[in-house]
């Protein structure tokens, strides 16, 4: 059966023979049915729930140049990390990621040592920017602040002990669920198979056994290569994988907790020399304050839980740099994602841990990819199937994933042009006609109707609900609200668009059973 071109929930259809199963489709998976479909071979890419279930949107939701591990010495992850943000804001996803200014207030309680430091990341953080070919006008150069700027970006920083800023410049996304979602769109697009509510029950390298979670029904597919891209739950499908996850938990603020915040604001952990609390401003009003890297033991829950430990702990550190501090009350979100870590022999701290990617295959033929982050989805698939060629177990063309652009992608000067719904516009780039095209299509409705807001808190509208359900194998709400949008980070917004989210169900629900 010819690929269906979009993606679709459970496993009716699906070819009983093809060149690659990836197995997950969280940002790894997706990333490699990409990889491997563009490069002429025949995909099928499953996840035993839905697209971004998993740690890929629990993340910070930064596209990293990789400062961190320049501090701990790894030169190479950290340029990798910066060529990947390149690669992302300037070739294939302009339109999902957005340069972050990002400040740190020096404050008189920051030791003057600890200042030189940070200073001197940043200058090394942007000589990996040079070293990776981005343009300033992509991401400036840092820059020292006075007291009086550092105000003017985030005017509820404490005054009275403020001395200055540091100012430099990352990645953020849109939302790390829309990239993974528009990445497997652009999978399925080329011709990828990508059906989610479908579990693989056990793999070799020859080949998946699936449920489809939908029916019940189970399904043989042979395969010259089987891609584990479980991330968190890898040791499931293969044995011979070992992992240790770390928890990392973010809270969810409303902006009127921290009025006018435009940048992101850096806080120093007290006595610690290089690590920070985030206070993130979203691209939809929210703030997230993140974030923390606790070890986790026994089994992998479905949806990790924030503990109150974590909250109170970065309520803490928040305080030290605000007037008025946000309180326990205004937390109105709180969440938490598993990093999935490989355990490295003799470590014992996650924050030690190898957060390189690492490619790995058991005797039983399956090939694991695990580790990495977001940031560097595309150079873990590039790698992934560069080891299957090189192994002599599939016969492809080279990557071309580094100059291909994602479903919607355009530079920033054509997206300010068009004249779309900004919202649209900021979530699926030149798509958003289609967005629209299709709720008019399938609805009837006016374009009042379809492009109006769950409320003043919640920017989600019908347009984008329906798209998901016709395009993007959208199945329930949890799938609209949860990961196709995320509106229940917060609880009572998502209470607010359930409504909404059934609505599109209902107009949509035929239309999509008709691909
Ligand atoms: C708190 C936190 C913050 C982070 N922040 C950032 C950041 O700001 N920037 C960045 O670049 N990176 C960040 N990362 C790292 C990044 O989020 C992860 O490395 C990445 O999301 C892992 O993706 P994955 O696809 O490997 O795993 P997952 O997203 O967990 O995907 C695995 C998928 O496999 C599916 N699955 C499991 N078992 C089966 C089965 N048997 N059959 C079918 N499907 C199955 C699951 O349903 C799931 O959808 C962060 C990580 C954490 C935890």
């Amino acid at each position: 059966m010819p690929p269906a071109r979009r993606i679709v929930p459970g496993l009716a259809g699906v070819p009983d023979e093809v060149d690659v199963v990836v197995v997950g489709l969280g940002i790894t998976g997706a990333g490699v049915a990409l990889d491997a479909v563009t490069r002429g071979l025949t995909v099928l890419a499953v996840d035993a729930h839905d697209l971004a279930f998993g740690t890929s949107r629990w993340s910070s939701k930064l596209v990293h140049g990789g400062l961190r591990y320049l501090a701990q010495g790894q030169l190479a992850i950290a340029r990798e990390s910066a060529v990947e943000r390149g690669i992302l804001m300037e070739v294939t996803a302009p339109h999902l990621v957005r340069p972050l200014p990002m400040l740190t207030p020096v404050n008189d309680a920051m030791p003057r040592s600890r200042t030189a430091f940070t200073w001197g990341g940043l200058q090394a953080g942007d000589a990996l920017r040079r070293s990776a070919r981005t343009t300033t006008r992509t991401l400036p150069r840092p820059r020292r602040l006075n007291s009086t700027e550092a105000l003017g970006l985030a005017p509820a920083l404490r005054a009275d002990t403020l001395r200055g800023g540091l100012l430099a410049w990352d990645g953020q996304l849109e939302d790390d669920a829309r990239l993974v979602v528009t990445v497997a769109r652009t999978a399925a697009s080329y011709g990828a198979h990508v059906r989610t509510r479908a579990r693989v029950t056990s793999a070799t390298g020859a080949g998946v056994t699936m449920r489809d979670e939908l029916t019940g029904t189970t399904y043989d597919v042979r395969a010259r290569a089987v891609v584990n891209a479980t991330g968190v739950w890898a040791g499931g499908l293969d044995e011979q994988v070992r992992l240790r996850p770390s928890r990392g938990t973010h809270l969810v603020l409303r902006g009127s907790a921290l009025p006018h915040t435009r940048v992101a604001v850096m806080v120093p952990i007290p006595d610690t020399t290089s690590r920070f609390a985030m206070v993130l401003p979203q691209p939809d009003g929210t703030i997230y304050v993140g974030l923390t890297d606790e070890p986790v033991t026994g089994p992998v829950p479905d949806v990790p839980a924030a503990s109150e430990a974590e909250i109170d702990f970065l309520l803490g550190v928040v305080a030290t740099a605000f007037t008025t501090p946000p309180t326990r009350r205004e937390v109105v979100g709180a969440f938490a994602g598993l990093r999935p870590l490989l355990e490295v022999a003799g470590t014992d701290a996650t924050s030690d841990l190898s957060r390189r990617h690492a490619i790995l295959t058991s005797t039983t033929g399956v090939t694991t990819v695990v580790g990495g982050k977001l940031t560097t989805y595309r150079r873990m698939a590039q790698d992934t199937l560069d080891a299957l060629v090189a192994a002599g177990r599939l016969d492809a063309d080279p990557c071309r994933t580094a100059s291909l652009p994602l479903l919607g992608a355009a530079a920033p000067d054509d997206l300010r042009r068009t004249t779309a719904p900004a919202r649209l516009v900021r979530r699926f780039g030149t798509d958003a006609e289609l967005v629209l095209a299709t709720a008019r299509e399938v609805t009837g409705l006016a374009d009042g109707e379809l492009l109006a807001p769950v409320s003043e808190d919640v920017p989600a509208t019908l347009a984008e609900l329906v798209f998901a359900v016709t395009h993007e194998g959208a199945h329930d709400i949890a799938d609209l609200l949860d990961r196709r949008t995320r509106v229940g980070l917060v609880a009572a917004d998502r209470t607010a668009a359930e409504p909404l989210a059934r609505r599109a169900l209902e107009l949509a629900g035929s239309a999509a059973d008709a691909t």
